[in-house]
């Protein structure tokens, strides 16, 4: 019931933000992050109408993905990467955000390609330049978009990225709008399986100043789920 309820007012949020930045409504996407919560959670959010789920951990996606029998999930693995877990989640997982190193793509391209598959990539942009948030450096972009293109089993749809934590999300706002910039600055490498369409920016603190920054995928757990007991 309060999954529902949750759901229903983010998804009114998503809207507001969408429409005060002059975006369409169909402009972002809603990925219901449910690292911690029990197979229970995401059914119920499932019934409610949410269809893309994300997890932060490669052991807990695999499970969760083997436990829910719905085709209809679109699966999002939104956490640090494994390369030597990411076979246990090729035959299913729909979009990796988190590839940052040639040897990501290497091995979901291999994994992918045994499954006959294409998998949906973002690359994962060090924006808030802290040392311990993981992700790439802008100007190892255009290397990892050149690796990108001989792969056929993944298609590299945009940039992922992760604020600094901050007291007042206004404080970000230069974080997100430099992720749109690199987007756009690197849209001429466009062809093949290079479609720099996507921005996966906000989360539950700071999800409207993302969509006003041009977000097209925001990972909310707990303004859905609720608070969690461990991260
Ligand atoms: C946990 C997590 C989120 C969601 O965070 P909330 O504050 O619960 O909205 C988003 N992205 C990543 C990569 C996460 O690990």
């Amino acid at each position: 019931m309060e999954i529902a309820q949750n759901l229903t007012k983010v998804n009114q949020n998503v809207q507001k933000s969408l429409e005060k930045a002059g975006r369409d409504a169909s402009d972002a996407c809603l990925i219901a992050v449910s690292k911690t919560k029990p197979v229970e959670a995401i059914e119920e959010a499932l019934q409610a109408g949410q269809l893309h789920f994300g997890e932060n951990r490669m052991q807990e996606l695999q499970t969760k993905m083997a436990e829910i029998d719905s085709e209809d999930i679109i699966w999002h693995m939104i956490g640090t990467l494994q390369s030597n877990k990411i076979k246990h989640i090729a035959a299913r997982v729909n979009w990796i955000h988190s590839a940052y190193k040639e040897s990501h793509l290497i091995e979901i391209n291999k994994r992918a390609a045994q499954h006959d598959r294409v998998i949906q990539v973002l690359l994962q942009v060090n924006i808030s330049n802290e040392d311990q948030k993981s992700g790439c450096d802008a100007v190892e972009i255009e290397s990892l978009l050149t690796a990108a293109r001989e792969m056929d089993n993944i298609r590299i749809r945009g940039f992922m990225g992760m604020a600094k934590l901050a007291a007042d999300p206004e404080e970000i706002r230069p974080q997100f709008k430099y992720l749109k910039e690199l987007l756009s600055a690197h849209a001429s490498k466009n062809g093949s399986n290079i479609q720099l369409d996507q921005l996966s920016m906000g989360m539950t603190n700071d999800m409207s100043v993302a969509i006003e920054e041009g977000s097209t995928m925001v990972r909310v757990g707990r303004a859905i789920f609720g608070e969690r007991n461990y991260t």
